[in-house]
């Protein structure tokens, strides 16, 4: 066999492999002009090699990030080293539309590109290649996937019913909160609210009116709410919010209102509209609360006050309840 042949033969191949590669070549000389630009580059680009052979990339190309992989294609001359670009840190760097219609979930090409320094029969760097890899199916997917599993984080820390927190993932939250206050000291204040004699609502109307309940209150706590605030179902019926930068006498003006638009919804049921009301008990973290459980029961013990008071009502923890707690509770022994 003539060797000669064989190597024209095996040029042949190559030349016809880079032109149907599904990968994008191009080579650039120093100056960045292109000296090649294979099948997969015409045929995304929509221009032909012969348009493009000796003209500078970025003078063809005006939207591609010119300062920023000049510098990179600098370095790889530099530095004899190979550069990869991924997808996660720049979607693309050629502008190409996504030509797949059924899994047309993009309207561009992700893109992989990977800088490689090209060596002269001298052994100088006098070239850079360019290999640009579609990976848009691989960036989609990976997208999905992000969505699902933040959709299920999410859906781990919301209560379905109210559509707040879920109690663990509210008391996390408030940990969080108690930690932030003892180091920036700002005041922060806590509200739990009980809906008052709910067990009637269930036993008059069905489980499925208190259920209703338990949405429409919760839905004027999230209308209440600021930014920062966050609410959480602590129990059945029972709700716990979270204020930050919120003195205790704010604190009570938010008691109050929820109070009484609360106090102001008519609920219907079997034709007969009910009023409903709330009792709320609060607190703001002072020196003599160490813990975050401690915060929780001192509010819960506002809340309790709350009730014996005749209910419908918000009450601010003082210490002299703890006393009057301890009193019921050993009466009650
Ligand atoms: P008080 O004014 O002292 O708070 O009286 P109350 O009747 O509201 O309080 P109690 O704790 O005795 O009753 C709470 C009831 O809430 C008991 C339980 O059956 C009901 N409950 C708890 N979770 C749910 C729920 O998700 N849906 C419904 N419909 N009812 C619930
Ligand atoms: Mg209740
Ligand atoms: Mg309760």
């Amino acid at each position: 066999m003539n060797p000669t042949s064989s190597i024209n033969e095996q040029w042949h191949w190559l030349t016809d492999m880079v032109q149907t590669i599904e990968v994008g070549l191009v080579v650039l000389d120093k100056d960045f002009n292109i000296q090649l630009w294979n099948g997969f580059m015409e045929s995304h680009s929509g221009i032909l090699f012969d348009t493009l052979y000796n003209k500078n990339i970025f003078e063809q190309f005006k939207d591609l990030p010119k300062d920023w992989l000049q510098q990179k294609m600098q370095s790889v001359f530099l530095l004899k080293n190979r550069s990869f670009i991924c997808w996660e840190q720049r979607p693309f760097v050629f502008q190409f539309k996504n030509y797949r219609p059924i899994t047309c979930r993009a309207n561009f090409m992700y893109q992989n590109v990977t800088l490689l320094p090209l060596t002269s029969k001298e052994g100088h760097i006098t070239h850079i290649s360019m290999l640009v890899y579609d990976v848009t199916d691989v960036a989609l997917n990976r997208q999905q996937l992000k969505t699902a599993n933040d959709n299920l984080a999410r859906l781990s820390q919301i209560d379905d019913l109210s559509q707040l927190y879920n109690r663990r993932h509210w008391q996390i939250c408030m940990q969080k909160e108690f930690d932030r206050h003892l180091r920036y000291g700002y005041s922060t204040s806590l509200l739990m609210l009980d809906i008052d004699y709910f067990k009637n609502i269930n036993d008059n109307y069905g489980h499925y009116a208190g259920d209703k309940v338990i949405q429409t209150i919760s839905h004027i706590i999230r209308q209440s709410l600021r930014q920062t605030d966050f609410a959480g179902r602590y129990g059945g019926e029972e709700f716990a919010i979270v204020l930050p930068e919120t003195t205790i006498q704010q604190a009570l003006n938010l008691a109050e209102r929820l109070r009484q638009t609360i106090e102001a919804t008519p609920f219907v049921f079997s034709d007969t509209m009910i009023k409903i009301t709330a009792s709320l008990g609060l607190c703001e973290i002072d020196n003599h609360i160490q813990t975050n459980e401690q915060w929780l029961e001192n509010a819960d013990m506002a809340l309790y006050e709350a009730k014996r008071q005749g209910r419908n009502c918000s009450v601010i923890f003082s210490t002299q309840y703890k006393n009057l707690q301890f009193k019921n509770e050993s009466t009650l022994n």
